[in-house]
């Protein structure tokens, strides 16, 4: 394939990339949107593969590797189930980063293009920062799949000093830099950058290590972001324009996601960012807060189905024990029942449910559950007092009132569904464990609510049996 070819390919593949994004942007679109992604992917892989920068001898070998990475990108999509995504997203993002590093290195021993002059300090620059953004990225994304995955725990860890630590690492980062660039030879080289390396690697460590429960979804959206900004790194480094843009585009709509993320969080990203937010300034460390009093009132199936019923409005709060149940079919055939009957059911999705930006809207899709009665926090919370009941299946900390009501409370400030003051609130979960943040629920033991202990799918099922009983 000729070069010009393989450029009209890549304006291609763009063209198609901004499309699936925009496609992305809403779930009636969405699958369009995936599409382009597919289509636009494919060309890029092949206009790149047959393209004028691989030789006859190269092409084996890049077709095994794709024959292998594919095998097993192939594999693990399949095995996957839907709650382990986060974590092999989290995965992916450090495959990124590391991609970034090793074409940083081969890039820099690689002697077959020389460069001189304001060339080579250019090259060694974006040699310099690709491994960087790659290191960080990869450690850091390593340590979010240990703690989404839960083989890492989700407190925050808080090293004496840590904002000093970053801050002499950002230095000697800056400092290796410079020796980097001036020294003489590869060999010479090879040692700031080798140094560099190892700081960018433990800093990914500590900067992910040092963020703390509730704060999770903003570091996903981060490292989302950040694996877009090694690809653009990537491709400074190949002189390959695709991976420039879509490298760029990741990294953006990266950036935007957090962004979104911190707003509906009400954090500050740089709070996120410096690590342990709510436990910082001398407050009470995480997981503390007022211990809730009083008793909980246990409901049956048999109960739930009888309010259910009796209500005219019903709101469902979907939450990460929807996603372990696998609830979201039942749900969504109670949910049918009870709207034949004249109930007006509507969801409302808590922007960090579950596990992942989207997790929810992603399961009640998978559902077919009809997009308009899917609602976001801010268009449903006002009709929480019109409502008769609410029922929570397996959520937890978007739920928790002590987040407005307790200033010590480690997810004090963070927006949440006002589920308590709906006339009954149901919370289906199998016991009175907390949920992500690790912080106690004072909704669990409110006069109006009720407890539904067990498996969501399960009692689901026998909620469904009683209503049509
Ligand atoms: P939570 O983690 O707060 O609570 C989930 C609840 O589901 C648990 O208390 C658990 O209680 C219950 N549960 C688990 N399995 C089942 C089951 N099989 N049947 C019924 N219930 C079950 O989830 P939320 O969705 O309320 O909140 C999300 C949390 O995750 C937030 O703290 C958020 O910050 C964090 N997070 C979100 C990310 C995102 O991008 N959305 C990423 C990383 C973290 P029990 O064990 O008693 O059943």
């Amino acid at each position: 394939m000729s070069a010009s070819l393989a450029n009209v390919a890549y304006i291609g593949a763009t063209i198609l990339f901004i499309l699936s994004l925009g496609g992305l942007s809403n779930p009636e679109t969405s699958r369009r949107g995936n599409f382009y992604g597919i289509v636009g992917m494919t060309i890029a892989v092949l206009a790149t593969v047959f393209g004028p920068r691989v030789t006859a001898e190269g092409l084996p070998w890049i077709i095994g590797s794709l024959a292998i990475g594919g095998g097993i990108g192939l594999y693990a999509a399949r095995k996957v189930q839907m709650t382990q995504m986060p974590e092999l997203v989290a995965l992916m993002h450090s495959l990124v980063g590391l991609a970034a590093c090793l074409v940083g290195f081969a890039s820099y021993i690689d002697t077959s293009v020389v460069y001189s002059g304001a060339e080579k300090t250019i090259h060694e620059v974006e040699i310099y920062i690709g491994i960087l953004i790659g290191a960080v990225t990869f450690s850091g994304s390593v340590i979010a799949f240990g703690k989404l995955s839960g083989k890492i725990g989700g407190k925050p860890l808080l090293l004496p000093a840590r904002h000093w630590l970053n801050l002499v690492a950002l230095l000697a980062v800056v400092w290796f830099g410079v020796q980097f660039v001036q020294a003489p030879d590869t060999n010479a080289g090879m040692v700031p950058l080798a140094i560099m390396t190892v700081i960018a690697l433990l800093f990914g460590v500590h900067m992910v290590m040092a963020i703390g429960g509730a704060d999770m979804p903003v570091v996903v959206s981060m490292l989302n972001s950040y694996s877009g900004w090694a690809a653009a790194a990537t491709g400074f480094m190949l002189a390959n324009d695709l991976l420039i843009v879509i490298g760029a585009l990741v990294g953006s709509s990266g950036a935007i996601l957090s962004y979104i993320m911190c707003r509906a969080m009400n954090r500050n990203f740089i709070s996120v960012i410096a690590g342990g937010f709510g436990t910082g300034g001398g407050a009470v460390p995480a997981a503390a807060g007022a211990q809730p009093e009083g008793e909980i009132t246990p409901v049956s199936a048999a109960d739930t189905a009888e309010l259910l019923r009796e209500a005219k409005s019903v709101v469902i709060v979907p939450g990460y024990g929807m996603a372990v149940a696998q609830a979201q079919h039942t749900v969504y055939e109670i949910t049918k029942l009870l709207r034949a009957k004249g109930v007006n059911v509507r969801f409302a999705i808590h922007p960090v449910a579950g596990r992942m930006p989207g997790h929810m809207n992603v399961l009640l899709a998978e559902a077919k559950v009809p997009y308009d009665i899917v609602l976001e926090m801010d268009e449903i919370n006002e009709d929480f007092p019109s409502t008769d009941v609410t029922m929570v299946i397996g959520a937890n900390d978007i739920v928790n009132p002590a987040a407005e009501d307790d200033p010590t409370s480690p997810i004090a400030g963070m927006p949440v569904l006002q589920v308590w003051k709906s006339r009954t609130s149901i919370v289906m979960k199998r016991s009175m464990a907390s949920g992500y943040a690790g912080v106690d629920n004072p909704l669990f033991f409110k006069e109006n609510n009720r407890m539904l202990f067990g498996d969501a799918k399960k009692m689901l099922d026998e909620v469904l049996g009683a209503l049509k009983a």
